[in-house]
């Protein structure tokens, strides 16, 4: 079978994990230098933990910040916003929460798992932007924390950005996981939503995954060169 290209395709869907973002020095979820190995999510990473320390928390997340804010988007991330200009149809739906995709230009991102740029209110739930490092005040002016807008472990994924994720994966015609291991739920579920509608389905990844068998084509290779191969 040869390799969908992007100009064959009206509205595409990039579904997108942690692996596009390596070749951006980002540490991926489970590979090697990934943070969840040095720091324990249950002192740093989940509302517990913020009522517990909120100023622990936040001098972790300060240090996300810093070490995401100094990585720049890389080929990958630039083809699939190039890919947006192009094509008017064309979405993104990611479980990154560094921001990537933005900065290199895309419109419209569905961030599943939040952002580490916007902060929420802990009491009046208020979301805002902020991109200060360290981010600061800490203290929103009702008196409560601001808390990272990130879904931490134990939270529940925002419905309505599940909704939006859902309309756009249903009615996608092709679709191109990039840099997953689709074993993060409920985002792992989504790819099938797209398969069951009908869509042209690749995966993009370094390995075979969990998920694999599931996908029509399997480009196996870094983001950037199997993104490049489908223009
Ligand atoms: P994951 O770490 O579970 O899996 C990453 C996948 O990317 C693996 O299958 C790996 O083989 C593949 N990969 C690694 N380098 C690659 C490359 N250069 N090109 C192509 N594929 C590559 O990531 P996940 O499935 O996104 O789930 C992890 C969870 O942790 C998600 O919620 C994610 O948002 C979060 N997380 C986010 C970031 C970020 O925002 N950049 C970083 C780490 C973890």
């Amino acid at each position: 079978m040869s390799t969908p290209r992007f100009a064959d395709f009206q509205r595409i869907l990039f579904f997108t994990g942690a692996g596009l973002s390596a070749e951006s020095g980002i540490p991926t979820y489970r590979g090697s230098g990934g943070i969840w190995a040095e720091y324990d999510y249950e002192d740093y990473a989940c509302q517990r933990a913020f009522v517990r320390d909120p100023e622990k928390v936040w001098d972790f997340h300060d240090k996300r910040r810093a070490a995401v804010g100094a990585c720049e988007p890389n080929d990958g991330h630039r083809i699939i916003a190039e890919v947006q200009r192009e094509r008017a149809g064309t979405s993104v739906v990611t479980q990154n929460i560094d921001g990537l995709h933005q900065r290199s230009g895309a419109t419209g991102v569905v961030e599943l798992h939040g952002s580490l740029w916007r902060v929420r209110c802990d009491r009046e739930h208020i979301v805002r932007d902020d991109t200060s490092v360290p981010m600061s005040p800490r203290k929103c002016s009702c008196g409560a924390y601001w808390r990272p807008d990130i879904v931490w472990f134990e939270d529940a994924l925002d419905q309505r950005t599940l909704e939006r994720a859902h309309e756009l994966l249903a009615s996608c015609d092709l679709l191109v996981s990039v840099g997953t291991s689709g074993v993060v739920y409920p985002a792992a579920e989504l790819p099938r939503i797209a398969m069951r509608s009908g869509a042209t389905t690749v995966e993009i990844n370094l390995d075979d995954t969990p998920v694999s068998p599931l996908y029509q084509h399997r480009l196996r290779g870094t983001a950037s060169d199997m993104l490049a191969s489908m223009r």
